[in-house]
């Protein structure tokens, strides 16, 4: 029988760490960690979502404040609200729930957000950061993937692990971030030719592609070990809706371990948004956040190197 990674227990530990680390702060004289979450519309889903997240924000002590936005919303008035979020330093954490209305570019608005104050990790200096192993803030899903994985190794260099999934929120950073750990990384997708044959080999298979029961029995080997990102909601038979992972988990059970759906990677995800919050203000107050980041071009000694340009003291 493989073991079950709990995500529910591994979750509560990381609320009670960043608990910790919120008390610490107050005690400390430093601002309580606030996160502002913006609901534009009345998506049941998104609805559901941020209740939780605003919920779990109260129990280990972080400020929520919550800006309910009608679907009709301009993009211009939502932007309004971000440039207002930016500039308040009682708000260390930008959440803004998608998807959004169609009307509203999704990837502009996420870019609005100060790369300091998001805490989804969505901004592409974060992106860039994860990239170049710089630091930065850390998808959430994809951080608490990592999480799980380190209850079952102490090191994961060398071992060879398959994403199922490119996304930009979860299987392109979770490759990243397992590169920087010195795995060996293949990532995968729809077009993907032989993607049993590539699973076989697989030390570790993450799963994130929203295809139910897509890894068979046969895809895995022996003690390996498998996270199982997908999320499908599926009716049964007697009218209910389940969630059902992206693995035939009873199929699985010579893998070392294994994370069942739900009760797997679900509930990391707002734990992992919970202490990026955190992690968010406390680099704000150090004035060590990712706002800080960005090249100032008048410092640099020699811009040619990065433009091409050809300047006076190169030339
Ligand atoms: P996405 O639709 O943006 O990307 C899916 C990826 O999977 C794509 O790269 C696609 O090419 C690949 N894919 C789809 N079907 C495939 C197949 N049959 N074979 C191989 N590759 C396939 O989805 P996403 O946002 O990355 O989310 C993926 C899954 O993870 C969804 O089920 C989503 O609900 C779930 N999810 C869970 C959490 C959580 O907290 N547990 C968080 C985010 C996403």
């Amino acid at each position: 029988m493989a073991d079950i990674i709990d995500g529910r227990a591994v979750a509560r530990k990381l609320d009670a760490e960043t608990k910790a680390q919120v008390d610490a702060m107050v005690a400390a004289g430093l601002p309580r960690p606030g996160l502002a979450v913006i609901l534009v519309g009345n998506d049941p889903a998104s609805e559901v979502y941020v209740g939780r997240k605003i919920k779990k924000c109260a129990e280990v002590g972080i400020t929520s404040v919550e800006h309910r936005m009608p679907a009709d919303s301009s993009q211009a008035e939502l932007l309004a609200l971000i440039a207002t979020l930016n500039e308040d330093p009682a708000i260390h954490g930008i959440l803004c729930q998608v998807p959004l209305p169609t009307h509203i570019d999704t990837g502009l608005v996420l870019r609005a957000i100060a790369p300091s104050k998001d805490v989804d990790g969505f901004h592409p200096v974060n992106v860039g950061r994860l990239s170049t192993g710089t630091g930065g803030i850390i998808p959430c899903t994809p951080l608490g993937v990592m999480k799980l994985l380190d209850t079952v190794y102490d090191d994961l260099t060398g071992l060879d692990v398959v994403v199922i999934g490119k996304s930009n929120i979860v299987g392109k950073p979770i490759a990243m971030l397992m590169l920087e750990r010195e795995a060996t990384v293949t990532v995968t997708h729809i077009e993907t030719k032989d993607l049993p044959d590539i699973c076989r080999k697989a030390d570790v298979i993450i799963a994130a592609a929203g295809a139910p029961r897509l890894v068979k029995g046969y895809w895995v080997k022996p003690g390996a070990v498998i996270i199982d990102v997908g999320i499908t909601r599926m009716k049964t038979e007697d009218g209910k809706t389940k969630l059902v992972g992206d693995v035939a988990f009873e199929e699985v059970q010579h893998a070392r371990a294994v994370t069942p759906v739900p009760g797997g990677v679900g509930p990391m995800t707002i734990s992992c948004l919970l202490a990026n919050t955190v992690q968010a203000a406390r680099e704000q107050l150090e004035g060590t956040s990712s706002d800080g980041f960005s090249i100032d071009w008048d410092e640099l000694p020699d811009r040619s190197m990065f433009t091409g340009e050809t300047s006076e003291a190169s030339a």
